[in-house]
């Protein structure tokens, strides 16, 4: 097996070599090389203690020198060479409690989650798999390295490790590896939340966002994210579903691409659903009001499991609006994109169509024509420039000042007016209009 270094890699490890060290790559860049995909990053193992590697490089940052991690830049890239390592007793299911250094490859291998993460090359040695990670790189099989009881017992977040890799590469979890996750499954109340929002995004954005279902079925939503488990358990009973709420939201997963803003969405835009159900005198199930209880709930989720501002108010503006439907006039669409707000623009459409595509077939092609002219028209008045806020708004608070009216609150109400007006009659957004209508407006009062 030969596995092209990048220069770098391959300067940094003869480096050490020379010095009489022993240096590899490790880990995921390994596995990645061997499937033919592109490695994230470069991690480098070696015998040199942390020390050491400063010793040979004249840039290097200290990471993670208590793990034992340097990072060496060269040419203005950073790449991790971490010392050999055992990890001590594990005593919270989340730190090792103390780290030790070895100079024995074997014994860090050991300590790697998985067998396809856990092999070693450099080109003196090629491949060091001591755990036969290319038979299940082959066999497409996720499995600890070890007994996986012990493994998930160190630290939990492997369960959720095993998962994200699953859905990365369309793996499939080996028995045992996957039964020890749902007996260990409760273990993940002990992980940090930032931890765990990186796995989920990791697994939220791979090719297999279905893989939340496996999270549903080993337990470990249950842990973390219950109202997912609450939508795995809510049947919808109604003509335009043919799938319960979490079934249709793993679909809507599929339907949409792979961006953080636009998965999270999907995987919250019915979370409110279990709590809206009501049932009509025919046995039909509505879930009245849910877009607006499912953006409240989908933000404390999002600030439960520490996601930042920016992403938490995209979310939740998307699932404010994922189900309004305006009236197909253009000054409807106009007032539509003014109150959601055009930042949300052409999110929302690729939303809506997800959404839509997980719905059985029921009206599908009038949907999507509605969509598609909704669209048509949210394009059309881009095109012409047509004002949808105040700051295109042809006068603004100054003017009006200008004109008379006195500083202070009532200026925003009446630019909020006029806009109202533009909204309706666009070519009207001139100076000389506004402020004629607004003369013709205060004579009248
Ligand atoms: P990617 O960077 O593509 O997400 P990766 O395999 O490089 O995947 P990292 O989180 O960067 O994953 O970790 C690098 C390596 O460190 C892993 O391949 C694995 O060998 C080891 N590793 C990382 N996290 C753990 C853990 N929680 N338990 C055991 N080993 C781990
Ligand atoms: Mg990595």
């Amino acid at each position: 097996m030969i596995i092209q270094l990048p220069g770098k890699v391959k300067f940094i490890i003869d480096t050490l070599t020379d010095a009489g060290w022993e240096a590899y790559a490790v880990g995921g860049c390994v596995r990645d090389s061997v499937l033919g995909r592109v490695p994230g990053d470069w991690d480098i193992t070696t015998s040199a203690s942390p020390e050491q590697v400063k010793g040979l490089f004249p840039k290097t940052v200290d990471t993670g020198i208590q793990h034992g991690t340097v990072t060496v830049l060269e040419g203005g890239e950073g790449f991790e060479v971490t010392t050999y390592r055992i990890d001590g007793e594990y005593q919270d299911m989340r730190h090792p409690s103390e780290v030790v250094f070895t100079s024995d490859l074997m014994e860090d291998l050991k300590r790697r989650d998985f067998t396809i993460n856990a092999m070693a090359y450099n080109e003196k040695e090629g491949l060091i798999d001591a755990f036969d990670g290319i038979k299940d790189l082959q066999e497409k099989k996720i499995r600890c390295v070890g007994n996986p009881e012990d493994r998930f017992g160190e630290d939990a977040l492997r369960m959720m490790r095993a998962v994200r890799f699953a859905a990365q590469l369309g793996f499939t979890i080996e028995d045992r590896t996957r039964q020890s996750m749902v007996s260990l499954a409760g273990n993940l109340g002990a992980v940090s939340p930032e931890r765990i929002q990186t796995e989920l995004v990791k697994l939220l954005i791979s090719d297999h966002p279905e893989e939340m279902r496996t999270l549903y079925e080993t337990g470990m939503t249950a842990v973390f994210l219950p109202e997912f488990d609450a939508m795995m358990d809510t049947p919808q009973n109604n003509r335009h579903h043919c799938y319960n709420v979490g079934e249709h939201t793993i679909a809507a997963l599929q339907n949409i691409r792979p961006d953080k803003v636009l998965r999270l969405t999907m995987l919250f835009h019915d979370v409110a659903k279990p709590v809206c159900k009501s049932q009509d005198e025919n046995g039909i199930y509505h879930f009245y009001g849910h877009p607006n209880l499912g953006a409240r709930i989908a933000r404390e989720i999002l600030r439960r499991l520490r996601f930042d501002n920016d992403t938490t108010d995209r979310v939740t503006a998307l699932i404010t609006w994922h189900d309004h439907r305006p009236q197909l006039k253009e000054a409807a669409v106009r007032r539509t994109i003014h109150r959601v707000g055009l930042r949300q623009y052409p999110d929302l459409f690729e939303v809506k169509q997800a959404d839509t595509l997980a719905k059985n077939r029921y009206k599908r092609k009038e949907k999507l024509d509605y969509l598609e002219e909704y669209r048509r028209i949210y394009q059309e008045i881009l095109d012409r420039n047509q004002c949808l806020t105040l700051k295109d708004l042809a006068v603004d608070g100054k003017d009006l000042i200008q004109e008379g009216m006195e500083p202070g609150k009532e200026l925003g109400t009446v630019l909020e007016h006029l806009l109202d007006h533009v909204l309706e009659v666009p070519e009207d957004n001139t100076r000389e209009k506004l402020l004629e209508l607004l003369k013709t407006e205060r004579k009248a009062e």
